[in-house]
């Protein structure tokens, strides 16, 4: 069987990392997110890590080469063969044409691109606040979702918080400006490869966590 390949597609603070992970749970699936990837790059000091920092401080979007080389490398390795959850990735048409290409070649395609639907000012709020455990990674935010004990994560006890250096109002609104300039267009490419769903995403995680899952045994069963 050839494993599925689900991209999630949606504005910053849609909830793409937080069901990302759910579907890893829920599926078995490999969450990849070139978001993390960058991150990864930036702490290591690479030289793609150096070039992207300040594109991602300012909420900007990492040239198609730098992230094409991050993805590859990424798919290259064993655990992908389960089958991926993309999440951050594509995020221009160089991409998903990159994407379509990839996965051509070892005779796959995208088995189901999921637009979470979900309305921008919103996301600048919840975005703004948002933090995560260190530890586990558990995420947080100051307004809607603070640890039961203030300072130590509910899920793993551990004390140190870390919060995203572009997770802050001004750069949200970049990241919004540059989703919608050249990341919402391909939600029309994978209409066309009739592959595309549509999930409503302002409700609670749990209730997103359903369509999504219903979606995913339907297409990758
Ligand atoms: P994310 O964690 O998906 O919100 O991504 C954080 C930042 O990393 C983005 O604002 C971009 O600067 C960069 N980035 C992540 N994925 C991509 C991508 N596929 N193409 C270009 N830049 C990306």
């Amino acid at each position: 069987m050839v494993a599925p390949v689900i991209i999630l597609l949606g504005p910053p603070g849609a909830g793409k990392g937080t069901q990302a992970r759910m579907l890893e749970e829920d599926f078995g699936l490999v969450q990849l997110s070139t978001g993390d990837l960058l991150r990864a790059a930036v702490a290591a000091g690479t030289e793609a890590g150096r070039k992207a920092k300040a594109v991602m401080e300012a909420g900007q979007l990492v040239s198609d080469d730098i992230v094409l080389a991050i993805l590859k490398d990424r798919m290259a390795a064993p655990d992908v063969s389960k089958g991926v959850i993309l999440d951050g990735f594509p995020r221009t048409g160089a991409q998903a044409a990159a994407l379509d290409k990839l996965l051509a070649d070892s005779g796959q395609r995208v088995t189901a691109a999921i637009s979470l639907e979900v309305d921008d000012e919103a996301m600048i709020a919840r975005v703004s606040g948002r933090y995560t455990c260190g530890g586990c990674g558990e995420g947080y935010h100051d307004q809607f979702k603070q640890p039961a004990t203030a300072g130590t994560c509910d899920k793993c006890g551990g004390t140190g918080f870390k919060r995203r250096a572009d997770d802050n109002a001004e750069t949200v609104r970049e990241r919004l400006t540059a989703y919608h300039a050249q990341t919402a267009p391909l939600i029309a490419h994978y209409e066309w490869q009739s592959v595309l769903e549509r999930v409503p995403a302002m409700g609670s995680i749990a209730g997103i966590r359903a369509m999504l899952a219903d979606i995913v045994g339907r297409v990758a069963a």
